[in-house]
This record gives structure tokens, sequence and C-alpha cells, in this order.
């Protein structure tokens, strides 16, 4: 509850951002306050039980994982752009709605079996999240949830996860 309202109270909404047409929340102002943070990574925390791993979406997902994976006492998987990491690497494709975008792990960071839970700050049409579920699939581990500060109900995200069970603590259209 203290999450949800701390969304409504804090959240910017941007107009025109990245590009016109597009009507942008903006979640800085929630990271930005000790309380709000607080509440947020306590509420994404409980997504589902038994969670190993906690997964952060480059580039705001990373700031709301590790504050979930502190409350959950568990490690974060780096989820990142092309490029970014070294060494051995696992990629997903996923469509965008002009071209597509690709993210990349270490899968040596996942254990086997591990139940990963997916944070991000906002789920539209569930491609990134979606490429996430895989990439923890592909590395042997189990994609436990998806869990956002805010859903876009105007997208399919929930459709395009399939069964991974998705806990968002707001949803607007
Ligand atoms: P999707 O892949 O279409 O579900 O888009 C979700 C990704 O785009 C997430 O990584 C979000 O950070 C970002 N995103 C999409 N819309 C917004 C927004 O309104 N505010 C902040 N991030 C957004």
């Amino acid at each position: 509850a203290a999450a949800g309202a701390a969304l409504d109270r804090l959240t910017r909404v941007q107009a025109d951002f990245p590009i016109p047409g597009v009507l942008f929340r903006d979640l800085t102002p929630v990271l930005a306050d000790r309380d709000a943070l607080a509440a947020l990574a306590h509420a994404l925390a409980g997504a589902q039980p038994d969670i190993d791993l906690v997964a952060g979406l480059e580039s705001r997902g990373f700031l709301l994982a590790a504050a979930v994976a502190m409350v959950l006492d568990t490690g974060v998987l780096a989820v990142r752009k092309p490029g970014k990491l070294p060494g051995d690497i696992l990629s997903e494709e996923y469509a965008l709605e002009y071209g597509s975008a690709r993210l990349e792990i270490h899968p040596h960071d996942v254990p086997d079996r591990a139940r990963v839970l997916v944070v991000d700050d906002v789920l539209a049409t569930g491609g990134t999240a979606g490429a996430a579920c895989r990439l923890v699939r592909r590395a042997g581990g189990i994609p436990a949830g998806v869990a956002v500060a805010v859903e876009l109900t105007a997208f399919p995200g929930r459709r395009a996860l399939g069964d991974v069970p998705v806990l968002a603590l707001r949803s607007w259209a």
C-alpha cells in the first residue's frame, strides 16, 4: 500500500519523451525518496517465495533490483544491453515497435535451477522482461516471477510473459 501510494505521489509523467507521442512515466523521483525506495524494495521482494537471485534489467531495473536483493539477501544478475559484458555471454533478441533489441547475461552467474526474480521499473509490451526470462531459462535457472513498479495496461505485457507470474505495484492505462 505504501509503495503504490508513493508511486502515485512521486511519479512524473512526461509527454513526448523519448519521442513524440509517448507518455513517459519517470520513476526517478520515487527512487530518490528514501521511504518510497524502501517501500518499493519490500513490496517487490514479496512477489514470489524462495527467490535465489534477482535479475535487474539495464538501466533503471538495476537500481530497483539491487534494493530488492538486499531485502531478500540474494545477489543480483546484471541483464545488460549488448556489448557491455566481457567473456562468455548469452544473448536474446526481442522485437520493438520498429526493429529489435538485445539483452545479454553471464550464464555462469546463474546457479543451476536457481529461482530468479526479474525486476524492472515499467512493464509495457513485455518484450524486455520476456527476453530476460528466456536468458534465465537458457542459463539453467527458473524465471520464478517478474516484479515491476508499474505496468502499462495499454500493452499486452502479461500475455507476452506466458505463465511467468507478474507482480505490478500499480497498473496504469
Ligand atoms: P517493454 O519491453 O515494451 O515491456 O518496455 C519496458 C522497458 O521499457 C523497460 O525496461 C522500461 O524501463 C522501459 N519503459 C517503457 N515505457 C516506459 C515508461 O513510460 N517509463 C519508464 N520506462 C519505460
